[in-house]
């Protein structure tokens, strides 16, 4: 059901090699442009359409009402309830920990440079609800952005025919919980562009962050630049690197937990034990078969972006780890805190046999927005720090610009940008004329 990849023996670069979803970008984009182009040109009339032709459902309006959000509240499982609120509560603490200071660096007297970081001004939140709805996802998007103190929040889902064309009431319930109340029933490419460039009630945003399927990863690849993103977060992958200290049973657990949010959702074992690879396949049959999304899970786990890779020992595993840069990482190893501590690329890693991947999905306080297909080895996941933007604010006095104007005309000649040399020698005089 899972294939197997024996990588034992071979040196060099094995990013070739490993299991990676074959997700067509291209195509995505040839599909997306169009509904993009759409959304700009006609607004809310294409957001209807699309809306039907996509999530089978004409919402009676594309801003769910405030008193949709509020009941919602109230109609709210009290045991969702208080897991939402620890969720939220576990998430503020860790995310409030990622606000900057502004900093002044005194760099010569009279010349100092002050980072000044600024939240983005207004940002459009994207909580995913195709093949399963997310209310954990308007936690992890709205926490950061508050923490960051963005003014103007807006958060869109996708609408669901069976709740009358709103989004899933647990996200609306979220959405209030949290003091969301600019709320979108529109999902995947649309939404992006919705944010991009505006639609009826729904203003431009600065920026748009969040996870989903492909089209929704692609729209925002396409509109970067017209707005602005966060990582792209695709459909979810999870890493385990174990050894035979390693129990099989939890690692079985967590590569089906995964594997059921998509059925392009990578679950790949790395181990230097094929003792323990037959294990996990053993617990894995038992347990696809008795989860409720079996098939889902099948498609996922038998894909070839899903596998699990033999390697020659716990390093050679590492290197192999590294290479892959997954969006999860586990390590659960003889020295699980040792062997997290040398991993240079993943979106988040999950140390030892009690910090599952679902722990930080729901309610470690850590962010699950993370970086997928590779795009850990360069970006990070969501924090504070994607919604604040540090402006450097530079300013010299007369005697601080003479001291640095030679400098500065050397450069500008070596450039041969002298005009940049007069800007300077117009105030202090020098060798590039000018009064001072
Ligand atoms: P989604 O909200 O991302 O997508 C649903 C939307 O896709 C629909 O509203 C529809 O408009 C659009 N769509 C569906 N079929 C289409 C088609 N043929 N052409 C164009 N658009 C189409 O919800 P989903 O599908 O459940 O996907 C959620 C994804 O988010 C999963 O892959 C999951 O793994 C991922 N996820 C990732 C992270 C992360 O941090 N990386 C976190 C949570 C979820």
């Amino acid at each position: 059901m899972i294939s197997r990849i024996d990588l034992r023996g071979s040196a060099g670069d094995p990013r070739e090699l490993l299991p990676r979803a074959e997700l067509d970008i291209g195509a995505a984009l040839d599909a997306v442009r169009p509904i993009c182009e759409d959304v700009r040109l006609r607004g809310t009339e294409a957001l209807a359409e699309l809306t039907e032709r996509f999530d089978g459902v004409r919402p009676p309006a594309i801003r769910v009402p405030r008193a949709e959000l509020d009941s919602a509240l109230a109609g709210l499982d009290p045991a969702v309830r208080a897991a939402l609120e620890e969720s939220i509560e576990r998430a503020r603490r860790v995310h409030a920990a990622q606000r900057r200071e502004d900093t002044t660096t005194r760099v010569v007297p009279g010349g100092t440079v002050t980072e000044r970081w600024v939240p983005v001004g207004r940002v459009g939140l994207y909580v995913p609800g195709g093949r399963a709805v997310y209310p954990s996802s308007v936690v992890m998007n709205v926490v950061p952005a508050q923490e960051a103190g963005v003014d103007s929040l807006a958060v869109t889902s996708p609408p669901q025919a069976e709740f009358g064309g709103l989004p899933h009431p647990t996200i609306l319930a979220a959405c209030a919980l949290l003091g969301v109340d600019e709320v979108y029933a529109v999902g995947g490419a649309q939404a992006v562009a919705m944010f991009a460039y505006g639609a009826g009630e729904c203003e431009r945003a600065d920026m748009v962050t969040g996870p989903g399927n492909i089209w929704v990863a692609a729209a925002k690849r396409l509109l970067k630049g017209v707005i602005g993103i966060d990582a792209e977060a695709g459909p979810t992958e999870i890493a385990v690197l174990a050894d035979d200290t390693a129990d099989p049973g939890y690692i079985a657990a967590d590569l089906v937990s995964q594997a059921e949010h998509d059925t392009v959702a990578a679950s790949v074992l790395v181990t230097p034990s094929a003792e323990l690879a037959d294990k996990v396949e053993t617990e894995l049959s038992a347990r696809v078969a008795a989860t409720r999304h079996r098939d889902r899970v099948a498609e996922a786990l038998g894909g070839r972006q899903s596998g699990i890779v033999l390697v020659d020992d716990t390093a050679h595993g590492l290197a192999v780890v590294d290479a892959y840069a997954a969006e999860h990482l586990e390590v659960m190893t003889a020295d699980s805190a040792g062997d997290a501590a040398a991993v240079r690329n993943a979106g988040a890693v999950f140390v030892g046999p009690h910090s599952p991947v679902s722990l930080g999905d729901y309610c470690a306080g850590s962010n699950h927005v993370l970086p997928t297909g590779g795009s850990a080895v360069h970006s990070a996941g969501l924090s504070v720090q994607t919604f604040l933007r540090g402006i450097h604010v530079v300013t010299y006095d007369r005697d601080a610009l003479a001291e640095a104007a030679p400098h500065v005309m050397a450069l500008a000649e070596a450039e041969d940008l002298p005009a940049h040399g007069e800007a300077v020698a117009a105030r202090v005089g020098g060798a590039s004329g000018g009064a001072a």
